[in-house]
């Protein structure tokens, strides 16, 4: 049993025995205690996934007293994590620690694991690591079993847009066929409804390498069932699939219109859910708007639970492009993760994405930097390049007209948020979209200082990156020029 000690920390809120087995003092404060409490607050402040994706594997690196300041050093288990936690949390975090050793703070966060005698508190889905070595067997299930095999929980990333779907697939693979049967995932195109399908059955698999797996498309179900009725071997297909523990068919909508493989397939529905097996689904639309999907079906599938995954938000496509560079055996740094997440908008466009960058980087030896970053981006198919080709008269006529704003108001002194913010946003895409210095910027904006214009573009570029609005207000400056 351990009392904390830390004079301002006993003072404060949370003043309480704690049963530890292991403890590190620095200063006088049991900085585990300190940390777990800090993250128990921060749990309050930001989703599950987030919280589970970035602040899991930190821990209290160092702490010193000076004065009346505490200097306290995060470690952070990679150096992209590091990253995303400097730029995205750093006051939250600083602050909620301020709040608890009732002193200012300053902040640095390093790359360090935590060794192994602190409390290490494990992430809800590990980011980052490589899938385990399955063994033999495992390795043959899954490949009769058709799934993907990298297309597991460890490697999904779980964001706010995909955070229901994850938690009832998460529920689904520990209690299949009764926790949601059937589970049907729907959502756009390329934003990881296979993916996140495949890892329940990757997950069931692990704790069972004998239970019977099955992964096909729509269009393979279909095509099963048409040879069966042409060679009259129906028998050996309902052999194939009524005897599964776990179904999974991927773009279900494929059957629509087709009314002996809808038959043939309420059949197999009902046998296998009778029987306890599972059976999920996916589509690029819910039940109720497939057109021609008979209304039996519709009922069934809504009876069980019907999720959908939005369009990812910013950091998890950072998250994304970590995990496929990592699984590529690519390392990108974090400011180029954020260039490649900032221009892309799917996972699958990441995943094309990175597939042209290794292609650049081992046949024609290209150096990994912004400039190729950009060069790529540019060229892709349907993403607009980053740096666009205008004048800066151009841009503060293009601002004026999205925000309908004079340019009086627009170059003024006024702080109110209205006008302040297109002013800021101008400044932003001065300095970052045609490169002008800051001084060039601050002279454009009724000759202001350069260290404003600095200000500017640090307050928009934190704003980009967690606030949809900006970023949108962004594009469609962007369009007008
Ligand atoms: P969909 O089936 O919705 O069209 P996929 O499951 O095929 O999309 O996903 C497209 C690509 O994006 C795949 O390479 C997949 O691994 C990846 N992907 C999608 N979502 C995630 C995620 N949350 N975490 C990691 N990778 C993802
Ligand atoms: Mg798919």
């Amino acid at each position: 049993m351990h009392l904390l000690e830390a004079e301002n920390y006993k003072n404060g809120l949370v003043l309480r025995l704690l049963c530890t087995s292991f403890t590190i003092k620095m200063e006088g404060i049991d900085t585990n205690n300190l940390w777990g409490d800090v993250c128990e607050n921060l749990k309050l402040s930001v989703s599950g996934a987030i919280f589970s994706t970035w602040f899991t594997q930190t821990h209290i690196v160092s702490l010193k007293k000076n004065d009346k300041r505490h200097f306290i050093e995060i470690g952070c288990p990679t150096l992209y994590s590091k990253a995303t936690l400097e730029t995205r949390y750093f006051g939250i975090v600083q602050d909620t620690l301020s709040s608890f050793l009732k002193t200012p703070v300053d902040l640095i966060f390093t790359v360090k694991q935590q060794n192994s005698n602190g409390k290490n508190l494990q992430p809800v889905t590990p980011l980052f690591e490589n899938s385990k070595d399955h063994g033999e067997d495992l390795n043959r299930a899954i490949s009769q079993s058709k799934l993907r095999m990298t297309y597991t929980f460890q490697n999904f990333a779980v964001s706010s847009s995909n955070q229901m779907a994850w938690a009832a697939a998460e529920a689904v693979s520990k209690n299949p066929g009764s926790a949601y049967n059937p589970l049907f995932i729907w959502g756009g195109v390329g934003i990881g409804k296979t993916h996140l399908m495949s890892a329940v059955g990757h997950s069931v698999l692990e704790k069972n390498r004998n239970a019977k797996v099955y992964f096909c498309t729509g269009e393979d179900f279909t095509n099963d069932i048409v040879e069966g009725i042409r060679n009259k071997t129906t028998q050996d297909f309902r052999n194939k699939y009524r005897k599964l523990n776990l179904l999974l068919i991927d773009d279900i909508q494929f059957i629509a219109g087709k009314v002996s493989v809808q038959e043939e397939f309420f059949h197999t529905f009902n046998a296998l859910v009778y029987s306890g097996s599972q059976i999920i689904l996916t589509s690029d639309q819910p039940p109720s708007e497939i057109k021609r999907l008979e209304e039996r079906l519709k009922s069934r599938f809504e009876a069980g639970l019907i999720v959908d995954i939005g369009p990812p938000d910013f950091e998890l496509r950072c998250a994304i492009v970590g995990i496929k560079a990592k699984q590529k055996g690519l390392t990108i740094p974090s400011n180029l993760i954020h260039m490649i997440a900032g221009n892309i908008d799917t996972p699958r466009k990441i995943e094309g994405f990175l597939i042209k960058l290794l292609s650049e980087l081992t046949i024609k030896k290209s150096e990994l930097n912004e400039m190729l970053i950009e060069n790529l981006v540019g060229k892709g198919d349907d993403s607009s390049p980053i740096r666009i080709k205008a004048s800066a008269n151009d841009v503060v006529t293009a601002v004026m007209k999205y925000y309908s704003l004079g340019k009086k108001q627009l170059m003024g002194e006024s702080r109110v948020k209205r006008l302040a913010q297109p002013r800021q946003l101008l400044m932003y895409i001065l300095r970052t979209q045609l490169s002008l210095p800051y001084e060039e910027v601050g002279r454009l904006i009724g000759g202001r200082d350069h260290t404003t214009v600095m200000h500017a573009v640090d307050k928009i570029t934190q704003m980009a990156s967690n606030n949809v609005q900006i970023r949108e207000d962004i594009l469609g400056i962007k369009k007008l020029i």
